[in-house]
């Protein structure tokens, strides 16, 4: 038995530490063994791979990550009260496990990937708190450098922002600025669901694992021209955009002339080809 499998099971764990589950901080723990392993199965082979996981919280699928043989696991936690528990499972593997007490929000990335695996590959894997999710996610696409420092990502979401995360043009009501976002950097899927009961506590609603992948060669697009006109085209999307682009301060009718769209385009009729042309030609403008 490894050292690993020895740390006592994590609802002794949470007990231990008096590390009753806060809302504020997302606390929605796995103790389910089963699901912890397929989560971090799902980001493998992880052989010679460092994980960055942001709140590892008690330390299920620290643990389950580093149990499918991750070389190096790189956890941020916010809560100090999880330290204690992090740092038993961090000697049970010495070396492996590297705690940073700190605000994901405020993490260096690249920094922090640079210094724990150097030219090595790097996952983004995470049980990702509910009210930060798509801050961080969104962070982790639009950085500068392009491939990016991670190589996959595996990350928890509510289904609801995981349809949002993979939805393409066909499907109308949950296509957006995130679906435009990941769509032009990433391939995204999602992988399987999670039933609320295998939390504790249950949140509201169901979860999703979703799958980001970087595309090695998205088409050249400036990232602030594409924001920029995915806001103005979805905030007001059951406008035409020959209307809602307005706000862009510049006439549509030559930017989607440019773009090859017809001016009688609604934003979620674009597919995420489309939109990079808009922000060419705004940018071009
Ligand atoms: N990984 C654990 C699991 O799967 O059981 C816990 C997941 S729980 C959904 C989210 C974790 O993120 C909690 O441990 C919480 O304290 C932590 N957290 C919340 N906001 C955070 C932040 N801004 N920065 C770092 N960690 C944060």
């Amino acid at each position: 038995m490894s050292a690993l499998d020895a740390l006592p099971p994590l609802r002794e764990v949470v007990k231990r530490y008096d590390l009753a589950p806060k809302k504020s901080l997302g606390q929605n723990f796995l103790f389910d063994l089963n699901l912890t392993g397929r989560i971090a199965r799902a980001a493998g082979p992880l052989a010679g791979v460092t994980i960055i996981e942001v709140g590892p919280g008690p330390g299920g699928l620290t643990r389950a990550l580093l149990a499918e043989g991750a070389r190096k696991v790189v956890a941020i936690e916010r809560d100090e009260r999880c330290l204690a528990a992090l740092a038993d499972v961090a000697a049970a593997c010495p070396g492996r496990l590297h705690v940073e007490a700190g605000d994901a929000l405020e993490t260096d990335y690249a920094a922090l990937a640079r210094a724990h695996a150097g030219d090595g590959p790097v996952r983004i894997v995470a049980n990702l708190p509910y009210n930060v999710g798509t801050p961080l996610l969104t962070g982790w696409i639009e950085g500068e450098a392009w491939p990016p420092f991670w190589d996959k990502m595996v990350l928890m979401f509510q289904r609801e922002v995981a349809e949002r995360i993979v939805a393409t043009p066909r499907e109308r009501a949950d296509y957006g600025r995130l679906g435009v976002l990941c769509g032009w950097r990433t391939q995204a899927r999602i992988l399987f669901d999670v039933p609320a009961a295998a939390f504790t506590p249950p949140p509201k609603v169901t979860s999703a694992i979703v799958e980001v992948a970087p595309r090695l060669s998205p088409e050249p697009c400036a990232l602030d021209s594409l924001s920029r006109v995915t806001q103005a085209a979805f905030g007001q999307r059951r406008k035409m955009l020959r209307q809602s682009l307005k706000s862009l301060g510049v006439d549509p009718l030559p930017l989607l002339a440019a773009a090859g769209l017809p001016e009688t385009a609604r934003a979620e009729e674009i597919d995420v080809a489309g939109f990079v042309r808009l922000a060419n030609a705004f940018r071009a403008a």
